[in-house]
């Protein structure tokens, strides 16, 4: 253990001896193309010719009119290749593991997401892929397993456990201490141990400053505010670093599922459910029990399913630099609604979160103030869970139809 990548009283890398040497390399690196102007044209090169960057920053003017009050600006992370910012962190790791001469990489994904964009990484690239995933969300995200096998990687179904992303988590640290000398472990969001947090964030922080500019292009001012979802916490890294020397307010926004009572929701920052902890490598707010036992956690969106926050978050949160709100599944839906509607644009579940939130403040803000809510994915991916929550007929008829056919 070494007290090292600490974001206030959060962070560290707590680690199996055996991995030392691999995250001293990989600090080393990261802290080379940091300084190396030339991997941050790289990056947004690549970024610009194969995942449509910059993306847009988008006048929401109907759900303006439609709110009163502040002037609503949706940065398009949608827009991206694999629909999500996911793919900021895995090309921008891909570049890495090009400098360190590695040729086999490895993640762990829980809804998929991730595991899809590292697999599209990899076969840019021509490195192996292995993806490992938990048995039970290998059933579940089925789609998602499908195209990551049809881009060449192999995904491997982890059993142990409860056979979801914390036990995947878990088997993709026991490979890479096997494989260190020729894999990298492309970790997912600005969680793990340093320096992961701060490594995802700077892959992210292309959103902030992109829309910084924008907005003073677009629009001669700054935002008031600027909402976030969080899960991982990487997308709400990645747009607020633009604005951290700004006079703006950010707002993350977390899973409030049932409702913060209802013990089912993935808030840890804005609940009273969650308190510091060590798990996985990192010092950070984890939704644990006073044996430090990880809780149970729900929310309508996988992605913010999770029981950990970045530690970098974690330390915003304690020295006030960034609020935490909630929003409800329920809430959640409801602005999916409104902004497929007003706007003809398909949030993710996940990003739906900060729609949701910015709905209910935009309101009480005046024309004068305009504010940014960060779209960090497209909703398709959620056909299956939203049209379950909108009850649609027809594709419970289109459902049941297809299973007949197989069956026939
Ligand atoms: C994965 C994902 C998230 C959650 O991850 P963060 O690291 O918190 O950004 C949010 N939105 C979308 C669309 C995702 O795919």
């Amino acid at each position: 253990m070494k007290n090292r990548g600490y974001y206030g009283n959060y962070g560290g890398a707590f680690l199996p001896e055996i991995l030392v040497a691999t995250f001293d390399e990989l600090e080393a690196e990261f802290e080379k193309i940091k300084s190396d102007p030339s991997f941050w044209r790289e990056y947004e090169t690549l970024m610009a010719t194969y995942s449509c960057r910059p993306t847009p920053l988008t006048h929401a003017e109907n759900l303006t009119r439609e709110l009163g009050g502040a002037k609503i600006y949706i940065k398009r992370e949608d827009l991206n290749h694999t629909g999500a910012h996911k793919a900021n962190n895995v090309m921008g790791q891909g570049l890495l593991v090009k400098r360190m001469g590695k040729k086999r990489v490895i993640a762990e994904t829980g809804a998929g997401q991730h595991g899809v964009a590292t697999a599209t990484m990899a076969a840019k690239f021509g490195f192996e892929c292995t993806i490992y995933m938990g048995e039970v969300d290998v059933v579940r995200q089925r789609p998602n397993v499908f195209w990551m096998e049809q881009m060449g990687a192999t995904v491997v179904p982890v059993k142990d456990g409860t056979r979801i992303l914390k036990d995947a988590i878990n088997e993709a640290f026991r490979d890479w201490v096997t494989h260190m000398d020729t894999t990298h472990y492309v970790l997912g969001t600005a969680c793990g141990p340093h320096p992961f947090p701060e490594m995802v964030s700077y892959f992210q922080s292309i959103i902030g400053k992109e829309a910084r500019e924008q907005m003073l292009a677009q629009e001669g001012r700054l935002p008031k505010r600027v909402y976030a979802c969080v899960g991982g916490g990487s997308n709400a890294m990645g747009i607020f670093s633009g604005f951290f020397d700004d006079p703006v307010e950010l707002v993350g926004v977390e899973a409030g599922g049932h409702g913060l009572d209802s013990g089912m929701h993935a808030a840890r920052l804005c609940s009273d459910d969650a308190s510091p902890g060590i798990a996985q490598g990192y010092k950070t707010y984890f939704l644990q029990d006073a044996d430090g036992q990880m809780k149970e956690t729900h929310s309508i969106s996988a992605g913010l399913d999770y029981v950990g926050v970045s530690p970098i978050l974690s330390d915003l949160y304690e020295s006030g630099k960034v609020r935490f709100e909630s929003a409800t599944d329920r809430e959640v839906v409801d602005a999916l609604k409104l902004t497929m509607r007003k706007e003809g644009i398909i949030p993710a579940l996940e990003s739906s979160h900060a729609f949701a939130r910015a709905f209910k403040e935009a309101g009480t803000l005046s024309p004068a103030d305009a504010i940014i809510i960060n779209q960090s994915g497209r909703g398709d991916k959620d056909i299956f869970t939203v049209a379950d929550a909108v009850e649609d007929p027809k594709w419970k008829e289109f459902i049941k139809g297809k299973a007949e056919e197989y069956h026939a």
